[in-house]
């Protein structure tokens, strides 16, 4: 009979979690013993009992038999949230595939020394008529738009926590000291803002859920009180009220003593949203980002581990925030891209919340206008419940799409970027004041050199990309790698053929810029793309800047359709709407789609109806066309109808197996062994067979700072088949000796192209 052995570690509040002890474990343990458990053991010299915390199970002993201790007992009190939280660990390295200690410090931050800064509030310190009194005033002088800014947000609020003023509001200290020494506001710290308390009265009223959100709310309590925690997908076009919905939802979940957790995308948690929340919830939020170090993420964890806390708004990694008693996560714009990690383990925050939310008895809602096909997917077989909300709260009317067909416009002799109709509109909302959108499409967009004479393109020394044209305006020319940093002086000369017939392709946001400023000398216009927003708060401060009316065009890419609302906007212009659908991965449909629509959602969201221009050079592909009529059943029946033909996700579950090295060969040859090795195992290797090895091949970018890729994907329509076939992959990879020379990688489900 095999005796088992368990890793165990003492204390996971340290930074020793990487620091296991195997044990074994005594008969009359036998089989009782699971991972998450926790334990008490003989530790150290003296053997004193300590606690700890069962990480792993396996049945070879690693150290000299005679050498290794037993576990003494198994705590039965409750379990902790670590024990959870090392459960879901457990799950992750399963599923993702990664080591058990990778998988541990995804959800465990490790504590570190920081000098911890006290949290300052600011409070408006007269009364409301005075301070609009005051705003006039500071209206009167252009030079005072943060003053103007930041006095427009206290009227509302009254009260605004410091670092949000400074990170949303780009509101620099000096000017908050200023409002503080002519009286119209109070910098509170901590300490003393939880003495004098809050000031809610002077806030003005939440709206009235309608009776659509109302009857949401209400299945949701009714289902919770039950017992039926469930996962709900809440699809609903922009501004229909959502936010309202998750926020009623967790009044539910706070009433029965529990906490929430509030997945957003880093870059659409606007300033308006977080004061929402503050304004229904009190004090009792608090706000992750990913800016955070692990001390700081540590510290924030710390106050909910004490309990100080009942709900925490942040990105992916506030998933793991250790709620002893969790009641809800909430994922908003759950089609989000930045849910997938790209690091080991390239875990999901769906499927994760999903399992966390499993292992504590927690319901789960999805939100979004365009819910990713994998959620509505499920929500069609009957795993989750599907919610809609179809029209804006606010009785705002969707806007107007155009689509202009970009072949028609070079047969009339229009060789610029602007087709026509564009042109008009552009001309005519600078004429009526009002402010308009230009949406580049970056994907399959960058901004390249090449020879016309040979054709030769400059790439990366290091990687299997091409290189990227930078204008740092006074200085020379760069070109840039986008994968490792590296930058060369862009010289006008081709250093194959040595021909000066050598020039820039592709447009970057720069020359789109350039090209509208000569239609349009007059106009302001700001431009947001990586260049600009370069800087901790760019991002902010050129948003924040549009918003109050500093420009008449925005020009930008991706960055500029989320979150934000400027209800001055009333046109949005698409340029190249279907170059991202040119890219290789199965998912090119549906992030086309969602960009089409997103941008199209930031038109006409005021009092005046907005209009969008979708350009294109095909207007008949079914993705143009659903986007065009923002019909998203349209655009789902067409998607799903072609992963179930090509055995894409979700239909069929997918791995795709990176495989890299330092020499080619190498990495050829190794892929080549772990392909046919499983091919191997698989007993049916016919096109029915349980899991399909498809590659190695070469990827799209072969090499990436000096390192060779290949890539290999298994399919099937079975995904716990697939994950064995993933695990024996791991133990062949592991029986070869993977180390530096060179390393797989596993991604479930991949949302990107390799
Ligand atoms: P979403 O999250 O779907 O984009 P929000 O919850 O942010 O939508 O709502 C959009 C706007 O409509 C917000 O300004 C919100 O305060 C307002 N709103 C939401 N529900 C209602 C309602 N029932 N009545 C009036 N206004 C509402
Ligand atoms: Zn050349
Ligand atoms: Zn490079």
């Amino acid at each position: 009979m095999s005796t088992a052995y368990v890793d165990i570690i003492i204390d996971i509040s340290h930074e020793a979690i990487d620091r296991a002890f195997q044990y074994e474990v005594p008969l009359s343990l036998y089989g009782k013993i699971t991972v998450g458990m926790q334990v008490q053991v003989p530790f150290g010299r003296g053997n004193h009992l300590r606690t700890g915390y069962v990480i792993g199970i396996s049945d070879t002993p690693q150290y000299d038999i005679d050498k290794i201790k037993a576990v003494h007992s198994i705590v039965t009190n409750q379990v902790p949230v670590e024990g959870q939280l090392i459960r879901l660990a457990a799950w992750l390295k399963d599923t993702y595939g990664s080591t058990m200690y990778q998988a541990l410090m995804t959800v465990m931050p490790v504590k570190k020394k920081i000098r911890s800064v006290e949290k300052k509030t600011l409070r408006l310190a007269v009364e409301p008529e005075e301070g609009n009194l005051r705003l006039l005033e500071y209206k009167r002088n252009k030079r005072n738009r943060a003053k103007v800014r930041l006095m427009e947000a206290l009227l509302e609020h009254v009260e605004i926590p410091y670092d949000l003023v400074k990170d949303k509001l780009n509101i620099s200290p000096a000017t908050c000291e200023r409002l503080q020494e002519e009286g119209t506001l109070e910098i509170l710290t901590e300490t003393q803002y939880r003495q004098v308390g809050t000031r809610k009265e002077l806030l003005e009223p939440e709206p009235e859920l309608n009776e659509l959100q109302q009857s949401l709310v209400e299945e949701f309590r009714q289902d919770y009180l039950a017992g039926d925690y469930k996962t709900y997908l809440l699809h609903g076009v922009t501004g229909s009220g959502k936010t309202e919905v998750y926020m009623h939802a967790i009044d539910t979940v706070i009433e029965q003593g529990r906490q929430a957790i509030v997945l957003i995308p880093e870059i659409s948690l606007t300033f308006q949203t977080v004061m929402r929340f503050r304004r229904h919830f009190g004090e009792r939020i608090t706000i992750l980002n990913s800016r955070m170090n692990d001390g700081e993420r540590y510290d924030q964890f710390e106050r909910i581990r004490k309990g100080e806390v009942d709900i925490v708004i942040g990105p992916r990694s506030a998933l793991f925030a250790p709620f002893a008693n969790l009641g809800l996560i909430v994922m908003d714009e759950e089609h989000e891209s930045s849910y997938k990690s790209d690091n080991v383990p390239k875990y999901h925050a769906r499927e994760t919340a999903i399992q966390r939310a499993e292992m504590s008895g927690a319901s789960v809602i999805l939100g979004s206008a365009t819910p990713s096909v994998t959620s509505y997917y499920k929500a069609q077989q009957g795993e989750y419940r599907l919610w809609e909300l179809k029209h804006r709260a606010k009785a705002q009317e969707l806007a107007q799409v155009e689509i202009v067909d970009l072949r028609e416009e070079l047969r009339m002799g229009n060789r610029s970027r602007f087709s026509y109709r564009l042109q008009e509109l552009l001309k005519q909302r600078l004429e009526q004041g009002q402010q308009s959108i230009i949406f580049m499409n970056r994907r399959g967009y960058a901004s390249f050199v090449s020879c016309r004479s040979c054709g030769e393109v400059v790439n990366c020394p290091h990687c299997q990309v091409s290189l990227t044209y930078h204008d740092h305006h006074s200085r020379q020319p760069r070109l840039v790698c986008h994968y490792c940093g590296y930058t060369e002086n862009y010289v006008q000369q081709c250093r194959a053929c040595g021909s000066k017939m050598i020039g820039r392709f592709g447009s970057g946001t720069q020359q789109v810029e350039a090209e509208l400023q000569e239609y349009f000398p007059e106009a302001r216009i700001l431009r947001m793309d990586a260049d600009t927003t370069k800087g901790k708060d760019g991002h902010e401060a050129i948003l924040s800047a549009f918003g109050e009316g500093k420009a008449d065009i925005l020009v930008g890419t991706q960055m500029i359709v989320k979150g934000h609302d400027f209800p001055n906007v009333t046109l949005v212009g698409i340029l190249a709407a279907d170059l991202s659908l040119h890219s290789q991965d199965y998912m090119a449909g549906e992030r086309t789609f969602d960009l089409l629509t997103q941008a199209a959602g930031r038109a006409g969201r005021g009092q005046q109806p907005g209009t969008v221009v979708i350009q294109t050079y095909d207007p008949d592909h079914t993705v143009i066309q659903t986007a065009g009529t923002q019909d998203y059943e349209a655009f789902y029946a067409n998607e799903i109808a072609y992963r179930r033909i090509l055995k894409y996700p979700p239909v069929y579950s997918m791995i795709a197996v990176l495989v890299t090295a330092k020499q080619e060969e190498l990495a050829e040859q190794l892929a080549g062994m772990l392909a046919d090795n499983l091919r191997k195992q698989q007993t049916d290797t016919g096109p029915e067979a349980a899991v399909r090895v498809i590659g190695p091949t070469a990827p799209v970018i072969a090499k990436i700072k000096d390192i060779y890729r290949r890539v290999i994907y298994l399919k099937s329509s079975k995904e716990d088949l697939l994950l064995q076939a993933k695990d024996q992959m791991e133990i062949y990879a592991a029986s070869i000796g993977q180390q530096e020379e060179w390393k797989v990688y596993f991604d479930l489900n991949p949302m990107k192209g390799y």
